[in-house]
């Protein structure tokens, strides 16, 4: 037997069946062909409540690749402060909201930088040609555009499941280069909207993002300093994680945003009248998803029992092990009609895909589960139906439902 993470809280204290957002799995399930990642805006709503109460005087913003299912988008608009996307397809979803968005990610195609700077999006630049694109974009459409400056920190997030600074990147521009950059922009007559600094993500210690929050804050400062301009928005990255394996805690933001406010209130003069913002992805929504799939078949081999589902990691990557984790581990699972029930036996619990890889539970410990009940899978609100290979040998999409609101 191998052990699970932990059930989010919403449903870890369930008996009996599962209900997400007030209605049974079965309920969610019914009249569908297959699978379904049911999503439910209340947890996302006490999850923003919690940040603005840790972080009151901090911006909130939405990083879309984390879910971008319309209706939640939607949802969020009412709670957060701004979107952050990743592309032009992103960025169509989140432009009819009216939010203030921001467009980070390499690569940006002109066709792109066209779209963002018609909107009057911000574009954090990733490199000194990007910003040369965007500036001649500008001129030609006769626009003043509002641009930022992303830059590869020579700080990294410890302790984080993905680093993004630190290190050669194809992200943002290296700090060193920052500040004839910014005094360029400004000349050229653009609205510099300041900067954006992500350090990393998935962390779990808040000391460890404690110490890259202050560690950003004093780089945007010399940065600044060295511009000779205050930038108008520090865009701080996130990187907070969300337990998903046995041993995982979750993350104690209260710490955080107590030491942010502290670091805050003590700034460097630069800073003074600059606004500061956190962008987080995964944070807000992994824990408001769970993934419900049928078993269709439970066979025996070699003396392991196996439960197979009409879904696996062409919905649902990240349980399988196979997006950004290097050792694989069992993301918590559950029988929905038997929450809370002692767990009889040990199956692996596999999808229906012809690779060993489609395994989202491994040697789990389970109630009995037969063909037809259905199998929940949590931590499904983050990084699942849009960051899996859906096309991968053919079965259909997994639908994707909003709970009504809370
Ligand atoms: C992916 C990404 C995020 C969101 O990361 P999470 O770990 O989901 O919070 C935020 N900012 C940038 C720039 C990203 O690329």
């Amino acid at each position: 037997m191998k052990p699970m993470g932990p059930i989010p809280p919403e449903f870890a204290a369930q008996t009996g069946a599962l209900t997400i957002a007030g209605r049974s799995a079965e309920t969610w399930m019914e009249g569908r062909e297959g699978p379904v990642f049911v999503y439910d805006p209340a947890i996302v709503a006490s999850r923003v409540a919690r940040f603005r109460a840790a972080f009151p005087s901090i911006d909130l913003h939405y990083a879309i690749k984390a879910n971008p299912f319309v209706p939640l988008l939607a949802a969020m608009a009412a709670m957060v402060d701004g979107f952050d996307v990743a592309s032009a397809g992103e960025l169509a979803k989140v432009a009819p909201l009216g939010k203030p968005v921001s467009f980070a990610g390499p690569g940006k195609r002109d066709a792109e930088l066209t779209a963002a700077i018609r909107a009057g999006v911000t574009v954090n630049l990733e490199s000194e040609g990007e910003a040369r694109r965007a500036l001649s974009i500008s001129e030609g459409l006769g626009v003043r555009p509002r641009l930022a400056v992303r830059v590869n920190p020579d700080v990294e997030l410890r302790g984080s499941g993905m680093k993004m600074g630190g290190r050669p990147s194809p992200f943002g521009i290296d700090a060193e280069r920052v500040p004839p950059l910014v005094r360029e922009l400004i000349v050229a007559g653009a609205d510099w909207r300041g900067f954006h600094i992500y350090a990393g993500s998935q962390a779990l210690d808040p000391q460890a993002i404690i110490d890259t929050q202050g560690a950003t804050i004093a780089l945007a400062a010399r940065l600044a300093d060295a511009a000779g301009a205050t930038p108008p928005l520090v865009n701080l990255g996130g990187g907070f994680g969300v337990p998903y394996f046995a041993g995982d805690k979750p993350l104690p933001v209260e710490t955080v945003g107590a030491a942010l406010e502290r670091a805050l209130a003590t700034r460097p003069a630069i800073l003074g009248d600059s606004r500061f913002a956190i962008e987080l992805g995964r944070w807000l929504v992994a824990e408001s998803g769970v993934y419900l799939a049928r078993v269709i078949d439970r066979k025996d081999s070699g003396g392991e029992t196996f439960l197979i589902l009409d879904g696996g990691l062409h919905h649902q990557l990240a349980a399988s092990g196979n997006f950004g984790t290097v050792v694989r581990r069992n993301y918590p699972l559950a029988v929905a009609h038997a929450m809370g029930a002692e767990p009889v036996e040990t199956v692996s619990v596999v999808g229906p895909l012809c690779t060993p890889l489609d395994r989202l539970g491994d040697r789990v410990a389970l109630p009995v589960a037969q063909v037809g009940d259905i199998v929940a899978v949590f931590l499904a609100g983050a990084y699942g139906a849009t960051a899996s290979p859906s096309a991968f040998l053919g079965h259909p999409p997994a639908a994707e439902t909003l709970g009504a609101p809370a």
